[in-house]
């Protein structure tokens, strides 16, 4: 079981990755990356498309009109951007907002992975077609699915996926609005049901035998072998530094530098 505490901060690390990302040509015309925001402890996840303008400036997800409906879709029922993790299928905008191509989605795709392996969400909301075409591997659209709840297997974690019609296609379409409200009220009571049965955890592999131990007095080399520098050490082993998720960012200190600039709670 992992703490709110250890996902923060392994969250952390996967961002400090993304931020200084040049896996594809987008790197070249972004501002910033927008890595996604919210609750690394989240039950529930969005998925949008791709960052804007604003998104871009800002650095967080949803942060337009578009975001204000999603904000507004939330408040009616009874939740707010701290109780969820916001993040979108490319984590740098697109130029001039065009559609994310092929290359941009497979270079990405692995932090929305990771993201999702490590928050552990019960229920992932896909908005709009990117986000869902990638998460389901398949070219169905979402006038057909959306609404549909379904479980799917990411990695090592069962979620719900509930595909969304995306807020900024609601926002000048009253019929796609309408929809998207009736199908977002239905959040809280898939969200009731809890997480869906998990799959069979892959069994470890057995611990390699230990080496004899060795007669010679420790050098103080190894005397810092394992303490804090070591890459096996958990995010739990390596303390708090960031503190506990619910501190507030003045709170943190400036060690928590990536999660303020996130919005992590
Ligand atoms: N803002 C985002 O962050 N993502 C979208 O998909 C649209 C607007």
């Amino acid at each position: 079981m992992t703490s709110a505490t250890e996902r923060r901060e392994l969250l952390k690390a996967v961002y400090d990755e993304a931020r200084v990302c040049v896996r594809c040509p987008l790197h070249q015309t972004r501002t910033q990356v927008v890595f996604g925001s919210g609750n690394a402890d989240a039950e529930l996840m969005f998925v949008g498309e791709a960052p804007g303008a604003n998104e871009d400036r800002q650095g967080l997800p949803f942060v337009g009109q578009a975001g204000k409906l999603l904000e507004k879709l939330l408040d009616e029922i009874g939740m707010t951007r701290q109780d969820v993790f916001i993040c979108n299928v490319l984590k740098c905008r697109p130029p001039s907002n065009r559609d994310p191509q092929p290359n941009e989605i497979h270079s990405c795709e692995g932090y929305l992975r990771s993201q999702v392996e490590l928050i552990e969400p019960t229920m992932i909301c896909t908005l709009g077609n990117f986000a869902t075409k990638l998460l389901r591997d398949d070219n169905t659209g979402i006038s057909r699915l959306h609404g549909h709840v379904q479980e799917l297997t990411i990695g090592a974690r069962t979620v719900r996926l509930y595909p969304l019609y995306h807020p900024a296609a609601a926002l000048y379409t009253p019929a796609t609005l309408e929809a998207l409200r009736a199908d977002f009220h239905r959040i809280p009571e898939l969200l009731a049901l809890g997480a869906p049965e998990q799959p069979e955890p892959v069994p470890e592999l057995a611990e390699p035998i230990p080496e004899p131990a060795k007669p010679e007095a420790p050098t103080p080399a190894a005397d810092r072998g394992s303490a804090s520098g070591d890459r096996g050490a958990t995010a739990g082993d390596r303390g708090s530094a960031a503190g506990d998720r619910r501190a507030s960012p003045g709170e943190r200190g400036s060690a928590d530098h990536a999660a303020d600039q996130l919005g992590l709670f």
